[in-house]
This record gives structure tokens, C-alpha cells and sequence, in this order.
């Protein structure tokens, strides 16, 4: 197989990589921080990829319970069918699961992570009696991000001290313009010009936007100039609409945007 070809494209800032690999062997949990669109699931998708595991992926949400993790009965034809989560699945099958957002999920879900994110590494099914022991190509991982965090959602000490954990950020104006031009085969002027825009936006993070523009947005954007848009109506569409619902601050935005083309 050309792993070049399967391989989701991924550009490392670091020793991610060598850390993901690190722990994997080792068979130890990881935690990944950082803000929205700055490629934590594009890393692990990336690592599942390379390391040739079945990756199941979660969008954590505040009503995701235990039970949507480690699996439920539905009842079919008259009579009543286990059907695994994909946690379990992820257990069975020796794969990652990758809980996204995994502060966002209920509270009684860490009593199904903690013995599998610890050196015991066993998930207890309590509906059907069953114990499974991980096998050593299971790994759990999640994300959160920290600015999303208010007094009642952050994680706690128990919860976090049982991952090793690595920050993610935006990546510096050099590696945002491999990564859309990597993305979308954007020309470097057009890269340099956008990465310039989501840098001064950054600037203004805290002050009128609750989010920082994301690479997400930005290779959102550049998807849509390469298509034939316009990058100034690009931008307001893939840009500063998806940061503000204010008419004022979208306004201002925009001249950064129409300074810039
Ligand atoms: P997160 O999970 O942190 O919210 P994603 O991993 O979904 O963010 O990243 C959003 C998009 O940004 C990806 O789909 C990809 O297009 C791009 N991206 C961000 N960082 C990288 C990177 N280091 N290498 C390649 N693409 C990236």
C-alpha cells in the first residue's frame, strides 16, 4: 500500500509525532489542549493513519453519556441485540478512540475512562457483565480546549493527571502558509496574504471575538479563491461571518481584509 496516498496530510510543529508514537508504545493515554481549527484531529487522524490503526472518533456534546460510549441494547425484531460504542469497538478491535471536546461529555462518563485511561486499562460493560482487558494497541485519546473552559467544565485533576498531554496552538506565519498551500495547492502569494489577514485578526481575539480565526477558516477561504471566488468575498464568507454575528465588528474586520487585497 502507498502510505504516502492514505496518509492524512499533516504539518508537525514539533515532537508531536515522536511524543504520540512515545506514549502509543507505551501504552499510556493522551490529553491534546489547544483553540478550535488548529489541527488536533487532523494530527491524530495522521498518527492512526501512519501507526495503522482503526481510529474512532467522537464529537463530544453535554448529553453524550457512558452508555453512548461503551455501547446499549436496541430492541429489533423481538429481541434485544448488544450493539457496541465506539469506545468499546475501539477496545475490541485494538484502535484509537479519540474523544473530541471530551470536557463537553457528562460527568458520568469518566467512570468508564478512568479505569482505562490508568495502568489498569480494562473496560467494565456492567449491562452485559463483561470485563475487556485492552490490548496493547489501544490508545486512548482526547482534546479540549481550554478557552471553552468556564468554572463548572474544566477537568479535573484526577481526570487530567492520568494522560500524558501535549498544547497545541496556532502554527507561526511559515507553517500556516505550508499547511494551506499543503491543504489546498493555494499559489504562496495568496497563502501569504491570508495567513497575514488571521494574524491580524488574532491580534484582536479577547477584545471583539470570542474565537481566533482558526486555520480551519483559513483554508476554508483558500479552498474557495482557488474555486474562482473573489478573496475579498471569500474572506467575508469564510472569515469574519464565521467569527462575529455583530455588524460592527464584521465591519471591522472587513478592512483588515480589504487592506490586505
Ligand atoms: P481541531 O481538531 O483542532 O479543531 P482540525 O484538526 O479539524 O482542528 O483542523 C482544521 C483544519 O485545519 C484541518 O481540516 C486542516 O485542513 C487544517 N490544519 C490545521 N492544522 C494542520 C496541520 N498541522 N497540518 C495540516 N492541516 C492542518
Amino acid at each position: 500500500m502507498d502510505m504516502a496516498a492514505t496518509l492524512p496530510f499533516y504539518d508537525a510543529a514539533a515532537d508531536e509525532v515522536e511524543i504520540f508514537e512515545h506514549a502509543w508504545k507505551n501504552r499510556l493515554p493522551l490529553l491534546i489542549k489547544g483553540p478550535t481549527g488548529c489541527g488536533k484531529t487532523r494530527f491524530v487522524a495522521h498518527m492512526a493513519a501512519k501507526l495503522g490503526l482503526p481510529l474512532f472518533t467522537v464529537a463530544c456534546h453535554d448529553d453524550l453519556t457512558a452508555a453512548d460510549l461503551v455501547g446499549r441494547h436496541l430492541i429489533g425484531e423481538g429481541k434485544t441485540l448488544w450493539c457496541d460504542g465506539p469506545l468499546t469497538r475501539a477496545v475490541r478491535e485494538g484502535g484509537i478512540c479519540y474523544l473530541d471536546e471530551v470536557v463537553e461529555a457528562r460527568k458520568d462518563t469518566t467512570v468508564v475512562l478512568h479505569p482505562l485511561a490508568d495502568d489498569r486499562r480494562i473496560l467494565p460493560i456492567d449491562r452485559t457483565g463483561e470485563v475487556l482487558e485492552a490490548p496493547d494497541s489501544f490508545m486512548l485519546v482526547v482534546s479540549y480546549n481550554p478557552g471553552y473552559q468556564n468554572l463548572m467544565k474544566g477537568m479535573k485533576p484526577s481526570t487530567r493527571q492520568r494522560f500524558v498531554s501535549l498544547r497545541f496552538d496556532f502554527p507561526g506565519s511559515a507553517r500556516e502558509i505550508a499547511i494551506l498551500r499543503g491543504e489546498t495547492g493555494c499559489d504562496e502569494d495568496l497563502a501569504k496574504r491570508l495567513v497575514a489577514i488571521a494574524q491580524a485578526l488574532r491580534t484582536l481575539k479577547d477584545q471583539d471575538l470570542e474565537e481566533a480565526a482558526s486555520t480551519r477558516l483559513l483554508v476554508y477561504a483558500a479552498t474557495l479563491v482557488k474555486a474562482g471566488m473573489d478573496p475579498v468575498t471569500a474572506c467575508r464568507a469564510a472569515m469574519v461571518e464565521s467569527l462575529t454575528d455583530d455588524v460592527e465588528t464584521a465591519g471591522a474586520l472587513m478592512e483588515i481584509v480589504n487592506a490586505t487585497f
